[in-house]
């Protein structure tokens, strides 16, 4: 443990020189691409596409490149290079967009990356740190066959072995939940390491050093939803007479010739404005706009393109914004904090966009992370943005999954469908089966008063328990 301190302390100390990036996310036509080019003519840099359709070739409009002749001759990597025909991967993505990365720092310039895809931008900025990376350092075990036998018999069994394997991790799961329980017993016979252990060294890992590959700025192009809405829709319209409906059409030709044909869960074929077009392309072969089946594929388009952007703004702030605030234990010296700029209203982009972005960009690229003065979001939309609280709660139990929170609790009043004690693990689910209203009618049925005050006393009252710190 006191090892473990002392490289907490020197990775917190010492500053590991990373290079500088930049990143821009936000919803599909938030103005996103615009913004890059304003920032990348302002900073000599050049740009990354994260978006898995732009990787194809061609289908301009349906895609939503930005137009050649309002890039001003700034460069665009890992786009429009993949045919019609072939499927495009994450790890191809990876090693074309890292590969683009170093060239373009090798020239002196600055990368700045749009995401639309989110794995995909994920992937370029946050170092892995999956359960799966630990399991394939350490030198797997071949299973025995009473092993194998055990593991995929009952599930009271394999709770059973895990106990008395790992009496630590066995209370993180449900008793029933087999498929977790399962995994970690086989982890165990696999690598001969206890599964909490593994678990444990991983969450120090994490604690350990910054998640970022970089010196990373990003930057979030967002719009009020309702204003947001109504261009969505125009811009579908507008997308329609501008080219859009022959590029359907002409995707469509190479669609009909595979075999069999795709289903639209891969590929290019999963582009928004296909698939909602094949009921009038099917009946029309294309030459139709006048029916109703095109007006159909219209208002399906305008459906999915807004429950689109909105799934794009709950991955911001549910999963991004929650992974970098983790860089607060750094005091963002690498960066990692995320700048709203307001594209709500047009007639300001120049100022609440444009500008400020370059502002930003600016103080960041000359005096590091950390000199950035303006402030990460605009007073109107300050609650965007997670705040500092965010950091203790990162330390305590809750956030770290920690094993105090790793408690099973019997209520000897409510039964399972099995007729046994109904189980909760940890405090909160706890909490919630005691004031649930399953709990309290089975108070109420019989004088169960005696027993519940039982409970309490032999578990505590979990509001009053101390939440138990990491110790480092
Ligand atoms: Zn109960």
């Amino acid at each position: 443990m006191i090892g473990r301190y002392l490289k907490y302390l020197r990775n917190f100390i010492m500053t590991e020189p990373k290079r500088n990036i930049i990143t821009i996310v936000g919803t599909t036509g938030v103005g996103k691409s615009q913004f890059s080019i304003d920032l990348a003519r302002a900073i000599n840099g050049e740009i990354i596409n994260a978006d898995s359709m732009q990787v194809y070739k061609r289908l301009d409009n349906i895609t939503n490149k930005h137009p050649i002749q309002e890039r001003y001759g700034v460069p665009h990597h890992v786009m429009n290079h993949v045919d019609w025909k072939e499927e495009y991967f994450i790890h191809r993505f990876s090693e074309e967009a890292n590969k683009a990365i170093e060239d373009i720092y090798d020239r002196g310039k600055i990368p700045i990356v749009i995401g639309g895809t989110h794995y995909y931008l994920s992937s370029l900025i946050f170092n892995n740190k999956t359960i799966g990376s630990t399991n394939e350092i350490r030198p797997k075990q071949e299973l025995t066959k009473e092993q194998e036998a055990l593991l995929d018999g009952p599930v009271d069994n394999i709770f059973e072995e895990l106990k008395k394997i790992d009496p630590i991790i066995v209370e993180k799961f449900h008793p029933q939940d087999k498929r977790k329980l399962r995994r970690a017993l086989e982890i165990f016979y696999e690598t001969g390491e206890k599964p909490s252990f593994i678990y444990h060294e991983q969450k120090l890992d994490e604690l350990e050093s910054s998640s970022l590959k970089y010196n990373t700025l990003l930057f979030w192009v967002y719009s009020d939803p309702e204003v947001l809405k109504e261009r969505l829709d125009t811009r579908v319209d507008k997308m329609m007479v501008s080219g859009a409906t022959e590029e359907i059409k002409e995707l469509y030709g190479v669609y009909k010739e595979q075999s069999p044909v795709p289903d639209c869960t891969s590929g290019i074929w999963q582009v928004i404005g296909f698939k909602e077009f094949l009921p009038w392309l099917g009946e029309t072969n294309g030459d139709d706009i006048s029916s109703s089946l095109y007006k159909e594929g219209v208002e399906r388009m305008k459906i999915r393109t807004r429950q689109y952007a909105k799934y794009q703004v709950k991955w911001i702030k549910k999963l991004l914004s929650v992974e970098l605030q983790k860089e607060a234990r750094f005091r963002f010296k690498y960066g990692g904090k995320l700048y709203l700029l307001d594209a709500t209203d047009l007639n300001t982009w120049n100022e609440n966009v444009g500008a400020r972005g370059v502002s930003i960009a600016k103080q960041f690229l000359e005096n590091g992370p950390r000199a950035v003065t303006i402030p990460q979001a605009p007073e109107n939309l300050k609650e965007m943005i997670p705040d500092d609280g965010f950091f203790d709660n990162y330390k305590s139990n809750k956030v770290l999954g920690s094993e105090s929170n790793w408690k099973h609790y019997s209520c000897s009043i409510c039964k399972d469908k099995n007729g046994n004690d109904l189980v909760a693990v940890g405090d909160e689910m706890w909490q919630t089966h005691l004031n649930s209203r399953r709990h309290k009618k089975a108070l109420a049925a019989g004088d169960k008063k005696r027993k519940h005050m039982e409970l309490l006393q032999q578990y505590g009252d979990a509001n009053s328990r101390k939440s138990v710190k990491l110790d480092l």
